[in-house]
């Protein structure tokens, strides 16, 4: 195989704000230029340490989601160099690529994409595919999962019984199952009322404490403000990180 992927670490509160984790993401001046010439985000450079929870912040197309697809490897660059778990994106095929991502990133959409003739328990064990677990081991995995967003007595929920708050729990349960080391979430709060947004984020908080790195986009300024660390971005450019220049 190819490089060695990094074991779990130690949990973020073990760390100091001066003695962060190494690396688990970094773009070097990426852009991304889509099919008809339109560039959505130009010359990016945004490193982000195991452990940190950072909110991604601009206005409607900026380029935030361009920006969160390229960290999570959903996309390439069209220039410059982005490697995530010290991987170079450029050096892996596609099959490696997804091997990389399936394994240590999860996902969160605005828009949930469960799948609405499955329950929930079936919802979440899908985050077990490919991972060379059986199925009733995937089943129990799912079950605890969900039991740790607050759904334990909704297993046998279809998305349609379930509220959006709910449905949002469940697609955190579906992208942490797998226990992955980076969670990248797309306006997670976005469909959801004020009360459900809150819950969201205080179980992507709880899951940073317990050591994973997060990454959110929000348009909520309450949301931003309250996370460690934000980045700006406008018009495709990144202009303000909150963390640059603070000693690492
Ligand atoms: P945001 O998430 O901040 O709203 P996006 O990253 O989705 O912004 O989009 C940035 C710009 O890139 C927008 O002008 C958008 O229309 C364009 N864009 C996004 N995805 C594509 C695509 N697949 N093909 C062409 N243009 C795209
Ligand atoms: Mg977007």
């Amino acid at each position: 195989g190819g490089p060695a992927v990094p074991g779990p670490t130690p949990p973020a509160d073990d760390r100091r704000a001066d003695d962060r984790g190494a690396d688990v993401i970094a773009l070097h001046h990426a852009s991304k230029t889509y099919p008809g010439g339109l560039t959505a985000l130009d010359r990016a450079s945004l490193t982000i340490r195991e452990g940190e929870l950072v909110a991604i912040v601009g206005p409607s197309g900026s380029g935030k989601s361009t920006l969160l697809n390229l960290m999570g490897t959903l996309d390439r660059p069209s220039s410059g160099h982005v490697e995530v778990l010290g991987h170079d994106v450029a050096a892996l095929s596609d099959r490696r690529l997804s091997a990389v991502r399936a394994r240590w990133i999860g996902f969160v959409f605005q828009q949930f994409f469960l799948s609405p003739h499955l329950t929930a328990l079936d919802n979440v064990a899908n985050g077990l595919l490919y991972h060379g677990i059986g199925h009733s081991r995937r089943r129990d995995r799912a079950a605890e999962a969900l039991e740790r967003v607050g759904l334990g007595k909704r297993l046998d929920h279809r998305p349609h019984e379930l509220s959006g708050g709910e449905r949002q729990r469940t697609a955190i349960a579906r992208a942490v199952v797998s226990r992955p080391r980076i969670v990248l979430a797309d306006e997670p709060t976005g469909a959801l009322d004020s009360a459900s947004g809150a819950a969201v984020v205080q179980l992507l908080r709880d899951l940073n404490a317990q050591g994973t790195t997060i990454a959110v986009i929000t348009h909520d300024p309450q949301l931003a403000g309250s996370l460690p660390r934000r980045v700006s971005i406008l018009d495709g450019r990144i202009r303000h990180d909150s963390m640059a220049g603070t000693a690492a």
